[in-house]
């Protein structure tokens, strides 16, 4: 059970003064990564594109709070917005589209681990949120305990995955390629639960078209830390967790929670966040 009092609407409240005086200002600051002189930088960003409220792709348009972060990041990198492209990044090829220099960056729910960084290095993490599980609104199923025996749905590759086969062994998993694809089974009623983290779970639960069908259990059972996924020759990790911190620290990144996950009600765990920033590059 988490205690939480982290409250969205309070945030947006406190921090539209602190936005309204500290944005669109223009004051990008120096690219400092390089010496092209004036010039912006194309930055190709890996995002999800069917995570509600975190990434999602409508056309040619991105929105969601990794592809907001992803923005005020670049912008203070000295990227302009036009210089962005965002593609899609799926969990289970995060590691390789870093490491083939198909992307620059990552922002897509994308969790800092031991293991992970044996290939790729992370800045951040700038949100931590913790892994839950999504059932149909009349379930018994309360937590972890409940799923032995159960058909739960991951996403292969993710942390989601790899921590629920270790504390539930005898659980029938079935992983597939995007967690869309299990929300699609869990309201068919084919599977039992879906897990994965849980700011993922509330964007499915609050879709119009499962409203009322789904609920998010609420008992979180792991920290998934979020960073910015970069190649190891990446020389900016260090740069953007100056960003990053900034963004907390004038009310950015509240502002940013707030408007992308504030739909869905989702109440960050105050405990966990703000996050301590640093220690994972290289
Ligand atoms: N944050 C977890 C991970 O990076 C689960 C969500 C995802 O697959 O993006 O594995």
């Amino acid at each position: 059970m988490r205690s939480s009092t982290f409250k969205i609407a309070a945030l947006a409240a406190a921090t539209t003064l602190t936005l309204a005086a500290c944005g669109g200002g223009g004051e990008s600051t120096d690219s400092g990564s390089g010496g092209e002189e004036g010039g912006s930088e194309p930055l190709t960003i890996g995002v999800k594109i069917d995570q509600p409220g975190l990434g999602v792709q409508d056309g040619d348009s991105y929105s969601g709070m990794d592809v907001d972060v992803a923005r005020a990041v670049a912008e203070q990198l000295g990227v302009s917005e036009d210089d962005i492209t965002f593609q899609e990044a799926p969990t289970p090829q995060r590691e390789n589209l870093l490491t083939t220099n198909q992307v620059d960056m990552i922002f897509a729910t994308y969790s800092i681990t031991d293991e992970r960084k044996e290939q790729v290095q992370f800045a951040g993490p700038y949100f931590v949120a913790g892994q839950d599980l999504l059932v149909a609104a009349d379930s018994d199923i309360a937590g972890p305990e409940d799923l032995d025996g159960q058909i739960l749905c991951s996403v292969t590759g993710s942390t989601s995955a790899t921590n629920v086969q270790e504390e539930v062994p005898g659980v029938q998993l079935q992983e597939y390629g995007r967690y869309s694809e299990c929300v699609e089974q869990l309201a068919n009623g084919t599977i039992d639960a879906l897990t994965t983290d849980d700011t993922i779970l509330a964007g499915y639960a609050a879709q119009d078209q499962y409203a009322g069908q789904l609920k998010v259990v609420g008992n979180t059972f792991s920290e998934e830390n979020y960073g910015v996924g970069l190649n190891k020759d990446s020389d900016r990790c260090e740069e953007i967790n100056e960003i990053l911190q900034g963004l907390w620290d004038d009310g950015t990144m509240e502002q940013i929670i707030s408007d992308n996950l504030g739909a869905a009600d989702y109440t960050p765990n105050a405990d966990l966040n703000p996050p301590e920033i640093g220690g994972h590059c290289g």
